[in-house]
């Protein structure tokens, strides 16, 4: 139901903390967080969730390594599966190395699911947003392609509505977002990028916004952004001042 990614100099679990905290007016029945370091490290992808309130995930957090620059954090009201810890976003790739936060709809969920299953994928969900992230590992294990071409093959075969963002293990600097109905904004820093189903979490560090068309694919690398379309084509960011006051 509600999204906020980071990435970029600042500590990342506060910022998204807050910002999912402040997407609560949308609803939802549990919260979650996953976490990389700057650099790659032993650590890998941390991913912590909590059935209920972002106040019990954070009584979840206590005492553990938070310190990352790149975050995603999901706010989730269940389509598909019972509001549990286990269904709570971020979901993992069979690897482990790569994670989703997805608001939305996978309609054709069964049908990848069946077919992945049979290649000898296990999930520990029963939501539609787990088969999406291990479509996407598995299509890019399958092409050998890049991990945003890979998530552009795995959209271009889903019915449905969604914002989504994925991490990856693998490149610390870089966050991958894309929509289909469900609403995703970027925020625009010096050298920062934020993500956010709407612009309440990020006004506060820019007024500098992107509101993502509809079948787009924002990817951010090193510092930099590019914005394309689900058939490949590049557009133009549109970067406008946001009005919205806290
Ligand atoms: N369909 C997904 C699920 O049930 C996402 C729901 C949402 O938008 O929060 O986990």
């Amino acid at each position: 139901c509600g999204i906020v990614a980071y990435v970029g100099h600042r500590e990342a679990a506060p910022l998204v903390l807050k910002g999912l905290k402040r997407l609560e007016y949308r609803g939802y029945d549990s919260a979650g967080i996953a976490l990389l370091d700057a650099e790659p490290s032993p650590s890998g992808l941390r991913v912590y969730k909590k059935k209920g309130k972002v106040a019990d995930l954070e009584n979840e957090l206590a005492g553990k390594e938070l310190a990352a620059k790149i975050g995603i954090g999901h706010t989730r009201w269940a389509t598909h599966g019972a509001p549990n810890d286990v269904n709570a976003h971020p979901h993992e790739s069979q690897d482990r190395k790569l994670a989703i936060i997805h608001n939305g709809i996978i309609e054709n969920y069964a049908a990848i699911k069946q077919n992945l299953i049979r290649k000898g994928h296990v999930f520990r969900s029963e939501t539609d947003s787990e088969v999406l992230i291990q479509f996407i590992e598995d299509i890019r294990k399958e092409t050998g392609s890049s991990l945003e071409e890979a998530v552009r093959l795995a959209l271009q075969e889903v019915v449905g509505a969604y914002a989504v963002v994925i991490l990856s293990e693998e490149d610390p600097t870089q966050l991958i977002a894309a929509r289909k109905g469900s609403p995703l904004v970027i925020g625009v820093g010096g050298n920062e990028f934020f993500f956010a189903s709407d612009a309440t979490p990020i006004i506060e560090y820019t007024k500098d916004v992107i509101y993502l068309n509809d079948q787009e694919i924002a990817v951010v690398r090193a510092g930099e952004l590019k914005i394309i379309t689900l058939d490949n084509a590049p557009t133009t960011p549109y970067i406008q001042k946001v009005e919205l006051e806290l």
